[in-house]
């Protein structure tokens, strides 16, 4: 493993930290918030703090309500055509500054640049996709099966949307479900996670630019997110609540927008399996376990939590994976040569190094890293361990680092058996030259999404989601339009 030189100072070059503000954005414009308070944001590289930004109470929670009301008739009214377009200038803004906006993820979260630029690529995606199906979206017309009448079906903005995202993907999870609520033609609140607002902050200012009217996108930070989503989905002018987060404050989420009867969309946590099967391409196995291990770090929804290997590969695939885990260069994620970042926080490492050891006390062996790296920022380094146990944690809890925990299996039944054995259904995915076989046995795991071959699986135009308690609903793809849609059914004779 290379290990950069690690210093207690934040490298901002080519970020213009000051070029946009970090108050509250309500209204299409700027607010400092009724607290006064302010929430500092942390470089996990450097442990330094970078910026701080406003913290709201629910007097700036109920203004950013009212704001996103006042634009909405005007929003819903704008000819799709005309709301495409403002799309379309979104995507092309992100794109012409992509490497400024990939910098500052890599500065407030601490993804290695690579990544953070797929990040970007990926999210202003988003804003293609969407304009190109802000005008598509159809209704139905057609004959009552009795003949007496005609069924027409219009699909009508659903209304207010409160969207809360979390830290791992600042710009991709604000921006997947932003441009399908706007290409709908519904006006929002963004609730950003408190790690990574600047990225939120930054594309707020560029949404703006892009000719997003004033009050059609709202974000706020908050150090007290319980009581301040409790207001808005309180508030009987909010219709939507689109969540990506833990399955744990999901549940929280889903019992509170219960109390008003609130549409919702769940994005929420995985624990996806990865087979490779003896007849499987080494090369393209191992590539494809360290893309679905190691974007990110690991701290993605759809990393490859358990890794299981049939025996007559076994040997082979676990030196390779070794081989390649072990020299992977760790450092700073704005450092163009580190291909493994720090995790977000202190805690987010406390908690790998509860997992690791869980899992060796009950006889995994480490075949490289498995202790968390002493010094400035929050790192844990590549790690590979073998023979873990069906009981470890790690086996059922989200290890969300740069793990890779491999257990070996004999038989196709006994390995979809231990795939399934889980209450979470995001990713999975499944590396065979038979393709038969492949498809067979996608069909019997249980999750919303299967990589055959491939490390990785999001597509903006694909329909990302997952079943059991990873999540409810899709975004992406023709699916995710319609999320933010209410479908009105009108009986007419004619
Ligand atoms: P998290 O703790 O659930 O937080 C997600 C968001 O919810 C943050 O904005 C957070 O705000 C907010 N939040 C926390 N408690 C809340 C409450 N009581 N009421 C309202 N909002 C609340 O998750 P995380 O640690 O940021 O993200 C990692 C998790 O997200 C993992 O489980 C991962 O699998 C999942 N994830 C899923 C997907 C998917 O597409 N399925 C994608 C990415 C991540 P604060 O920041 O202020 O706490």
């Amino acid at each position: 493993m290379n290990i950069a030189a690690r210093t207690a100072k934040s490298d901002t070059s080519g970020i213009d930290l000051d070029g946009f503000s970090k108050g509250l954005f309500i209204g299409g414009t700027w607010q400092e918030g009724e607290t006064g308070r302010r929430i500092p944001v942390v470089d996990p590289s450097s442990e330094t703090v970078l910026a701080e930004v406003a913290d709201a109470g629910l007097a700036d929670a109920a203004a950013a309500v009212d704001a996103a009301a006042r634009a909405a008739p005007g929003w819903a009214a704008t000819p799709p055509r005309q709301r495409s377009e403002i799309l379309r200038r979104c995507f092309e803004l992100m794109s012409e500054r992509a490497e400024m906006l990939a910098r500052l993820i890599s500065l407030e979260n601490g993804k290695a640049l690579r990544d953070a630029r797929g990040e970007v690529a990926y999210a202003a995606e988003f804003f293609r996709w969407n304009a190109e199906e802000a005008v598509r979206i159809v209704g139905d017309f057609g004959m009552a099966p009795a003949g007496a009448n005609r069924i027409i079906v219009d699909y009508q903005p659903i209304g207010i949307c409160v969207l809360i995202t979390p830290w791992n993907f600042p710009a991709a999870m604000a921006t997947r479900k932003i441009a399908p609520a706007l290409a709908a033609g519904c006006t929002v609140v963004l609730k950003p996670a408190t790690e990574t607002p600047l990225t939120a902050y930054a594309l707020a200012a560029l949404y703006k630019e892009a000719g997003v009217p004033d009050g059609v996108v709202n974000v706020i930070t908050t150090s007290t997110p319980g009581p301040v989503t409790s207001a808005m989905l309180a508030d009987p002018r909010v219709r939507k609540l689109s969540f990506t987060g833990s399955t744990g404050v999901g549940r929280t989420l889903l019992a509170e927008a219960s109390k008003s009867v609130i549409s919702c969309s769940m994005e929420l946590g995985g624990n996806a399996p990865l087979i490779v099967f003896d007849d499987a391409d080494l090369d393209v196995a191992v590539e494809g376990a360290m893309i679905a291990k190691m974007r990110n770090a690991g701290e993605a929804c759809t990393a490859a939590n358990r890794l299981y290997v049939q025996a007559g590969i076994y040997d082979r695939f676990v030196a390779a994976l070794t081989q390649r885990m072990e020299s992977l260069a760790v450092g700073p994620g704005t450092d163009p040569e580190t291909e493994c970042g720090p995790m977000i926080t202190a805690k987010a490492v406390d908690k790998i190094d509860r997992l690791v050891e869980d899992a060796v006390t009950r006889g995994a062996r480490v075949l490289c890293g498995g202790k968390k790296l002493q010094g400035t920022g929050f790192f844990y380094p590549p790690t590979v361990l073998t023979d873990v146990p069906l009981d470890a944690d790690m086996s059922c809890e989200e290890i969300f680092g740069p793990v890779a925990p491999i257990s070996r299996f004999d038989t196709e039944a006994e390995v979809i058996a231990r795939a399934n054995d889980t209450e979470y259904g995001l990713a999975a995915y499944v590396f065979t030259k038979d393709i038969a076989r492949g498809l067979k046995v996608s069909r019997q795991i249980e999750a919303g999404m299967i990589a055959l071959n491939r490390g990785l699986v999001s597509d903006p135009a694909a329909p990302f989601g997952g079943v059991k308690q990873s999540g409810l609903g899709r975004e992406g793809g023709s699916h995710g339009v319609l999320e933010f849609t209410e479908p009105q059914y009108i009986a007419v004779t004619l």
